[in-house]
């Protein structure tokens, strides 16, 4: 039987009806979202997001950004940013934007239990305004063909005059960098930081240049025998089946360094609920979900970070051949509140 128009429209008409009556409305009014607005530039996080949406319903509109653009774009978009999630990758920026006002805090029992108050922000009673869900440590990874072990152990040796012309580092005030600097004040007190900061300058090989990976290539290459960067940077290359990957590692040791004394600097990843956000409740189950022990996984065996989770068990070939470290205790707020002393101190010293 063939369907005159008149039938037809009768049809629609009545599959309206139907939804009106039932209170069903059609899935796309339905969908509930959350806009993320994230500085973590790494592929393996897709999955981070797709099994949130899969196990909750939420779909993440997400909006990629280094950490600088994405505050200088939540500062712009002011009560009118759609952003409910910000997810930064450095502790002094989670620390400046809490500053500026631009997140919100969250009274979460699961957060508070789960991430330890040495990576969250400051809580005055009303809950922490950012959370730690993963830790990078900053190593030094040499030549040992150059280098023994023992002479780049520890942060304040790459001021040692007997590594002139050896250090490879990216800029002085890149984030990473900020916060590792943070960290030798809270340990060295301001005046040795600074000191420190003048050896470190006279020893570099070049003016500084290229990201973390860029260094550690450099070594690998000869043009210095030590450098500074992120664990994860390191461990990327342990695990890539690039043949120049391959022979950058073998070319090359790391060093946790700090061992005998504070223990190596750890910066953070982290994320806050945006101030402005309209979706706070999805907001909130997205960094409890962040939080989850197969989250934590993901950022272990994905991006080969460390969990800020405690107990949690990870399957990753190339941190455990990193092997376990000590690292610091010192709380990844204090670091970030010695950022703006430490870009003085850059600026008299001239590193750059
Ligand atoms: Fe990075």
């Amino acid at each position: 039987m063939t369907s005159t128009p008149s039938r037809l429209s009768r049809r629609v008409w009545l599959a309206g009806a139907l939804v009106l009556a039932t209170g069903l409305t059609p899935a796309v009014a339905q969908e509930r979202v959350l806009n993320l607005y994230s500085a973590r530039h790494y592929q393996t996080d897709e999955r981070l997001y797709g099994d949130f949406t899969k196990a909750t319903g939420v779909r993440i509109n997400r909006v990629d950004a280094d950490d600088a653009g994405i505050l200088a774009r939540l500062q712009a978009e002011g009560s009118a940013s759609p952003a409910d999630v910000v997810l930064l990758v450095d502790a002094a920026r989670l620390w400046r934007a809490e500053q500026d006002g631009l997140f919100q805090p969250v009274k979460s029992a699961v957060l508070e239990q789960r991430i330890p108050a040495q990576f969250r922000g400051a809580d005055g009673g009303e809950g922490s305004r950012w959370f730690g869900f993963s830790t990078r440590a900053r190593v030094l990874v040499y030549d040992p063909k150059r280098l023994k072990a023992e002479q780049v152990d520890a942060y304040e040796k790459l001021a040692d005059p007997a590594l002139k012309g050896l250090v490879c580092m990216r800029s002085g005030s890149h984030p990473y960098n900020l916060s590792l600097f943070g960290s030798v004040i809270e340990h060295l007190g301001a005046e040795k930081a600074e000191a420190w900061l003048r050896g470190l300058k006279d020893n570099l090989a070049r003016d500084p240049k290229g990201g973390d990976t860029d260094q550690i290539r450099a070594v690998a290459a000869g043009e210095c025998a030590v450098a500074v960067t992120n664990s994860y940077y390191y461990a990327r290359l342990m695990r890539s089946g690039n043949p120049a990957d391959k022979a950058v590692v073998d070319a090359t040791r790391v060093v946790f360094p700090n061992q005998a004394t504070w223990g190596t600097h750890v910066n953070i990843s982290g994320g806050a609920v945006a101030r402005h956000a309209r979706n706070r409740d999805a907001a909130v189950q997205f960094l409890e979900y962040l939080a989850s022990d197969s989250a934590q996984r993901y950022f272990a065996d994905g991006n080969n970070e460390y969990p800020t989770v405690g107990g949690v068990a990870t399957e990753n070939p190339a941190l455990t051949a990193l092997g376990r470290f000590k690292a610091e205790t010192v709380p990844v707020a204090k670091v970030g509140a010695n950022t703006a002393q430490v870009q003085r101190m850059l600026d008299r010293v001239g590193l750059k």
